[in-house]
C-alpha cells in the first residue's frame, strides 16, 4: 500500500539518519527522517519514521515557544504519539498541557534526554528496546532511573488516580510488564549498565 512514487521530495528519507528507532516513545519504525527540536535548536534534530515526522511537522505551531526538554517531554507523555496520527482535536485545547510538563522527579535529567549519541551506543540490548520504549527510556539508563520512572508513570497512571479510567487500566498493565521485563533483565545482569 505504500506508494513510495507517489512521496514529496521533502519526505525522501534522510541519508545520514542515524540508523535508529524513531524518537516517537513506542514507535519501532526506522527513524529515518529529521524533524529540528525546536525553533531555538534548529540544528538539533529528532528522528522520526514518516508518520511522526509528518504528525510533529503538522504540530510545529502548538510547540512554539518550548523547549526542545519540554517538546520531548510532551511527546513521551502524549499517548497520542503511540499511534502514526497527531490528535489534531486537542490542539488548541489549552489548559492541561502544562500538566505533560511539571518534571517533579527530574524525569528528564534521569532519562539524560537530549544527549545526542552515535547510534552504535544507543541501541539497547534486544530484550530491553520495546520494555524502555513503553516506559518512555532511552538506552543506556540504570536501573535506578528506570525505577523512579516506573514509580512516576505508575502514580500517574493508576485508575485511582483517573477515575477508574479504561486505558488509564491498560497502559498501567503495559507499564507494568515493561518494568517487570527490565528488571529481571538488571537482576540477571547486574553490572550491564554500571559503567
Ligand atoms: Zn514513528
Amino acid at each position: 500500500m505504500t506508494r513510495r512514487t507517489n512521496r514529496a521530495r521533502a519526505y525522501a528519507p534522510d541519508p545520514e539518519a542515524p540508523g535508529r528507532c524513531c524518537d516517537i516513545p513506542g514507535c519501532l519504525n526506522e527513524g529515518e527522517y529529521r524533524a529540528p527540536k525546536s525553533r531555538e535548536a534548529l540544528r538539533e534534530y529528532f528522528w522520526f519514521c514518516l508518520d511522526h515526522v509528518r504528525a510533529y511537522n503538522a504540530a510545529w505551531d502548538f510547540y512554539k515557544g518550548m523547549s526542545p526538554g519540554q517538546i520531548e517531554a510532551h511527546m513521551r507523555n502524549d499517548t497520542g504519539w503511540q499511534r502514526p496520527t497527531w490528535p489534531l482535536g486537542r490542539l488548541g485545547g489549552g489548559g492541561h498541557e502544562e500538566d505533560f510538563l511539571h518534571d517533579p522527579l527530574d524525569i528528564l535529567g534521569a532519562a539524560n534526554l537530549g544527549h545526542a549519541r552515535p547510534a552504535a551506543a544507543q541501541r539497547a540490548p534486544a530484550d530491553l528496546r520495546q520494555p524502555l520504549d513503553a516506559l518512555g527510556l532511552r538506552w543506556p539508563v540504570s536501573f535506578d532511573e528506570v525505577r523512579a520512572r516506573y514509580k512516576e508513570l505508575a502514580k500517574r497512571h493508576h485508575p485511582d488516580a483517573n477515575g477508574g479510567d479504561r486505558a488509564s487500566e491498560e497502559r498501567l498493565k503495559t507499564i507494568n510488564l515493561a518494568y517487570a521485563a527490565v528488571r529481571s533483565h538488571f537482576v540477571a545482569e547486574p553490572n550491564m549498565a554500571a559503567g
